[in-house]
């Protein structure tokens, strides 16, 4: 389903009803194609506009409430996410979903998942903490234990593949079962990309992204957005945005919106990387553990295959040797950037526990890799030479030192 509402490229060319999203990440929020116009929308550098007297619908007035440069890039992240009201951008992907978290009342039900992006979980667990919010963590890869904890839940969020886990949830079995228990669900489809996953075609209210990754794509600007295909909630994500002040900058929007013009190709090479860099690992004697939805025995595989159109770039990689292996994979590597944050066309990796905010039951040695756009083999020589390093025992090394 394609957005007419969307598609000043539908409306002005007239024979471009049913465009890819390929196409459409190169199209969508571009401004009308009349004599003499910009082919990119201008960055409107201006806190305040012309008015006086009762303002007319739509009129801009102040740019906490509204300005032109956020438009074009909400109107072509709706457009991917095929959802028929525009994208609502906020300052960062956490104030994007602080905003969707406001859906739970005080003393309300939220399910979120035992694995997710940490600071995502640390939001829920301040909902709990300061506005009676009962916070239940599921697995989201086993529906049937999942689905029997939706019952009075508000909210469910989902996130898919989880992060650092990669567990796969069943989306659409899960947003039927939540919404059959009456909750609202929201999904983070950072990960995926509405190129790999489009939650709101599964049924769910809302999507947020943290921009910051792939929709952006190049690692130089923090960025969220919320989308829904409901009037009423995306008034209400509007509210929010202007009541908190969550806005973006109308630099950072230009910026993701020019890095969003090649999300097909990024994702595409991305995700073919990961893949083989997947099946390499998997075969390499240093290594004890690979996840990526790819691999054919990867306990997300099914599912991904199913209800996902790829596998997403992120890697989760356990070497043998535990947490001291997996820091010496991290210091070892020279092409690969040692980093936190994901999505961008530099590939990155980090040891996830090095932070104490991380869910205990993340294992000390796994480490995420961020696949990105580099030459396979480039990114696999470097993986292969620190891993080979990290399991060379310190005798071994002191035999390799020069000396005397
Ligand atoms: C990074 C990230 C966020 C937070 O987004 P920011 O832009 O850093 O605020 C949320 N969810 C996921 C899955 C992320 O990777």
């Amino acid at each position: 389903m394609k957005n007419a509402s969307h598609g000043d490229t539908a409306d002005t060319t007239g024979t471009v009803a049913d465009l890819t999203r390929a196409t459409l990440a190169v199209t969508a929020g571009r401004p009308a194609r009349t004599q003499g116009a910009p082919v990119n929308p201008p960055v409107v550098l201006s806190s305040t506009y012309h008015s006086e007297g009762t303002p007319g619908p739509g009129e801009k007035l102040y740019t906490r409430i509204d300005t032109e440069t956020w438009a074009p890039f909400e109107d072509a992240v709706a457009a991917l996410e095929s959802a028929s009201e525009s994208g609502v951008v906020f300052g960062s992907g956490m104030a994007a979903i602080a905003a969707v978290m406001s859906f739970v009342p005080d003393g309300g039900r939220l399910v979120v998942p035992r694995h997710a992006y940490q600071v995502t979980l640390g939001f829920a667990d301040d909902l709990a903490a300061r506005h009676g919010v009962t916070v239940v963590r599921v697995d989201v890869a086993d529906t049937a234990a999942t689905i029997a904890q939706l019952e009075g839940a508000d909210l469910v969020w989902i996130e898919s593949p989880t992060n650092p886990m990669l567990e796969v949830a069943d989306l659409p079995a899960l947003i039927d079962a939540a919404h059959a228990a009456g909750a609202l669900v929201a999904v983070d489809n950072t990960f995926a990309t509405p190129l790999v996953q489009r939650p709101l075609e599964a049924g769910a209210d809302v999507v947020v992204h943290s921009v910051t990754k792939y929709l952006a794509g190049h690692s130089d600007v923090v960025l969220g957005i919320a989308v829904s295909s409901s009037a009423h909630l995306t008034s209400l994500l509007r509210a929010y945005r202007t009541l908190h002040g969550a806005i973006a900058g109308p630099w950072e929007v230009w910026l993701a919106l020019r890095g969003l013009r090649t999300l097909a190709l990024r994702v595409e090479r991305a995700q073919s990387n990961a893949a083989e860099i997947a099946r390499r690992l998997a075969a390499h004697p240093a290594v004890a553990e690979v996840r990526h939805p790819s691999l054919p025995d990867d306990p997300g595989h099914e599912v991904a295959a199913r209800t996902m159109d790829g596998f997403g770039a992120i890697i989760g990689l356990r070497p043998h040797g535990g947490r001291e292996a997996a820091d010496a994979v991290v210091q070892a590597v020279h092409l690969w950037v040692p980093a936190t944050s994901l999505g961008g066309v530099e590939s990155s990796l980090e040891r996830r526990r090095r932070f104490a905010t991380e869910s205990l039951t993340v294992p000390e040695d796994l480490v995420r890799l961020s696949v990105g756009v580099e030459d396979i083999d480039d990114l696999w020589a470097d993986l292969d030479q620190a891993l080979v390093r990290s399991t060379q025992t310190p005798q071994t090394s002191a035999e390799t030192t020069p000396d005397a």
